[in-house]
């Protein structure tokens, strides 16, 4: 090989190595800069991760700070409420979900004893302790009573469980599971309230103990009153009606009054009290409103005659007139009112009105009301009134007698009605007080219906002095379908008949002035007038002495129903033909004598009876006790039993039921029982008829109380026991 080959060869194989050394070059180069990429990126990755390190190390001990900080807050709340735990006196524990205790204050391991329980001993291990003589088991199993005890716990309510220990207290357990099962207990002491309910119940029972008491007494004391009384009123009302000199009547009537105004304090006091104690019963009925006004106005009649006050009854002719309430109560209501209004008004009128409504359902809604023209009743006063005790307290009411108890009574009985009452009033001018009731109608007949005989009169007259007489009276007759003409005295009405006459009837006040009724009738007849001639008066007695043309008398006020039983008989003559034979009177000798017997203790009452009945044709025998009583209705078989309720060895309604049972045994018929009773108590009146008494009267008796029962019990095989006249009372 030449040398130019070698060189070539040699100049080749340099630049080949200059090549791989240039290409080494690169690649070192290459591979430096990404080495110092990396080395650049491993250094900044440390740099982050020492910042990420020193933030984790700042971080972790915030964690450490904030964790001992919530510890010791942690420590501090469970060791105050534990120190709260510890304080309340009941025992508080909590046992873990398998019923192990693992927590419990003082007061709860005190409950067992020193050392009885402990934390860690079980639920049924505190039973067991409980059970071994500090519970009082009261004779109970002590196993069934741990059975009980623990079951208990099972339910979904857990009921307060209360155990009496052996030392006397009372433990209310109250136990409730936690969400994780766990069981709370609190054990409650509850001594104190367990003896205050005792004291409570034994107050409670002596405060009832005390009103019965009360009760009694006022029945008592109405007894022990009446009782007296009866004898008092009874004999003065028999000695009026002997001869005696004027003073001597002077006394007996004031003794009676007496006597009479002081039953009317006795019975407002005892019915005060029992409305006050809630023992005011009613006992709702039939019963004829209008009658039952009248009747009252009747009663009122003679006093207010004696002032020269007109009584004026306006009830509204299109509502019917029988309802259904306590008639006893209304009618004390009426009497209430309408006596004050008398008692209260020197001169002028009383005025009682009824008007009313038909509501929805059938029912009235009724409006009395009660309208004087006498001394009023100044602004201020008007509530004070109707407070119990209270008057008007000025010099005009001082002359005046009187409880004070009346409006109060009667303002809470028509409450008890459901009712209420109002008055409005001016000084010197009079007062109107009304009341406003719903009453269920007693038949359902619609109010102003015709009558079953129509009135068949076609004109009337009517003459009186007094206006509102005149416009109540004309608005009655004309619903009965007459034509009315009015006038006010005699001169007018003289006048009036040749030109509006002639008259099917006429209605004429008996008490006008100048001409009267009586001298009006008899100017009528002698100008040749022969219309029937009603008169209206106040005082039909006083008609008795004067010869009068009057074809018949209504009392005033005016009973629609009365009127309308005039009008039909005038309406149809025959009816006014002789009756037949009035029973009795003429066969009244013949017969046996009815047989009485008087059940009554008390001598002056039983004389006092004895002369109530001087008058009846009957054989009177007297039991001085209930034995007696039972004894002579076997041997003397009496056809009426008067029977008092109070007497020693057997009282009346002892000797009723022994009576009803000897007939009920023997087959004998039922003999009426009266009872004669001074006890006003509802309870009494349920106990008397309960006893198999079928009526009874309240004393003091009233002689036509007595002889009304006689007339009404006279059995058909006696001969008549009540002469006529004694015998109209309706019994
Ligand atoms: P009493 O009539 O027994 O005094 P009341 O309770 O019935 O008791 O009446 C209380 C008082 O109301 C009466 O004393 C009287 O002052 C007054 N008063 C009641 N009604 C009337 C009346 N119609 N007119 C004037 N004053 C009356």
């Amino acid at each position: 090989m030449s040398i130019s080959e070698k060189l070539a060869r040699e100049r080749r194989a340099r630049l080949a190595a200059e090549r791989l050394l240039e290409q080494k070059k690169r690649e070192l180069y290459a591979a430096n800069t990404q080495l110092s990429r990396h080395a650049r990126a491993l250094s900044d990755q440390i740099v982050v991760q020492r910042q990420e390190a020193e933030s984790l190390k700042g971080r972790t001990v915030q964690v450490l700070h904030d964790l001992e900080r919530v510890t010791s807050q942690a420590e501090l709340a469970e060791r105050r409420l534990w120190e709260a735990i510890e304080t309340i006196e009941d025992g508080f524990a909590v046992f873990d979900g398998e019923a192990r205790l693992v927590s419990a204050n003082q007061a709860y391991l005190a409950l067992f004893g020193a050392g009885g329980v402990r934390l860690g001993d079980s639920y049924f291990r505190v039973l067991e302790v409980l059970s071994q003589g500090i519970a009082d088991l009261a004779r109970e199993d002590a196993q069934d009573w741990q059975h009980e005890m623990t079951t208990r716990l099972g339910r979904d309510v857990i009921e307060p469980k209360v155990v009496r220990l052996a030392d006397g207290r009372h433990i209310r357990f109250h136990d409730r599971r936690g969400e994780v099962g766990d069981l709370v207990s609190m054990a409650q002491d509850i001594t104190a309230a367990m003896e205050r309910e005792a004291e409570l119940e034994e107050a409670r029972a002596k405060a009832e103990a005390a009103s019965r008491a009360k009760s009694a007494f006022l029945a008592n004391m109405s007894h022990e009153i009446r009782t007296p009384m009866n004898g008092v009123v009874g004999m003065a009302e028999l000695l009026c009606e002997t001869a005696l000199t004027e003073e001597q009547r002077l006394f007996a009537e004031t003794i009676r009054s007496s006597g009479e105004a002081l039953l009317v304090i006795i019975n407002d006091v005892l019915d005060y009290s029992k409305i006050e104690a809630e023992k005011m019963r009613l006992y709702p009925e039939p019963f004829d409103l209008e009658r039952c006004l009248h009747e009252v106005m009747l009663l009122l009649q003679p006093l207010a005659r004696e002032k020269g006050l007109r009584l004026v009854v306006d009830f509204d002719i299109f509502l019917p007139t029988r309802f259904i309430a306590d008639p006893g109560r209304m009618r004390q209501i009426l009497t209430n009112l309408i006596g004050n209004a008398v008692k209260f008004t020197p001169a002028g009128h009383v005025l009682a009105r009824v008007v009313g409504l038909e509501l929805a359902g059938g029912d009235y809604e009724l409006h009395v009301t009660v309208e004087d023209t006498g001394i009023g009743i100044a602004p201020d006063q008007i509530e004070h009134i109707f407070g119990e005790f209270n008057q008007v307290e000025d010099q005009s009411n001082r002359k005046f007698e009187g409880t004070g108890l009346g409006l109060a009574i009667t303002r809470q009985l028509v409450g008890l009605m459901g009712g209420a009452i109002w008055v409005e009033s001016e000084v010197g001018h009079g007062s109107c007080f009304g009341f406003r009731l719903v009453l269920s109608p007693a038949e359902h007949t619609a109010a102003g219906t015709g009558p079953e005989r129509p009135v068949l009169l076609k004109n009337a007259l009517i003459v009186d002095e007094i206006l509102i007489n005149r416009v109540i009276l004309q608005r009655q007759l004309e619903t009965y379908g007459l034509a009315v003409s009015s006038c006010r005295n005699a001169t007018e009405a003289l006048a009036a008949l040749p030109v509006q006459g002639p008259f099917d009837v006429i209605l004429v006040d008996q008490d006008m002035p100048a001409t009267d009724g009586p001298d009006l009738a008899a100017a009528l007849r002698m100008v040749g007038d022969a219309a029937p001639i009603l008169f209206l008066s106040s005082e039909p007695d006083s008609l008795a002495d004067r010869r009068c043309d009057a074809t018949s008398v209504l009392a005033k006020p005016i009973l629609r129903s009365q009127l309308l039983r005039v009008l039909q008989d005038l309406s149809y003559p025959k009816s006014r033909l002789p009756a037949p034979a009035e029973p009795s009177a003429p066969e009244a000798a013949a017969g046996r004598p009815m047989r009485v017997l008087a059940a009554e203790d008390n001598r002056t009452n039983q004389l006092v009876f004895r002369k109530m009945v001087a008058d009846c044709d009957m054989e009177l025998q007297f039991a001085g006790n209930g034995r007696e009583a039972v004894e002579l209705w076997r041997s003397f078989r009496p056809d009426l039993v008067f029977m008092d309720i109070s007497m020693p060895e057997m009282d009346g309604r002892e000797a009723a039921r022994a009576i009803r049972a000897a007939e009920a045994s023997s087959g004998l018929s039922r003999v009426p029982i009266v009872a004669l009773t001074a006890h006003a108590m509802d309870a009494d009146r349920v106990s008397i008829l309960e006893a198999g008494i079928d009526h009874y009267l309240t004393k003091p008796l009233k002689k036509a109380e007595i002889v009304a029962k006689i007339a009404a019990f006279c059995p058909g095989d006696a001969r008549t026991a009540v002469p006529p006249a004694a015998g109209t009372v309706p019994a």
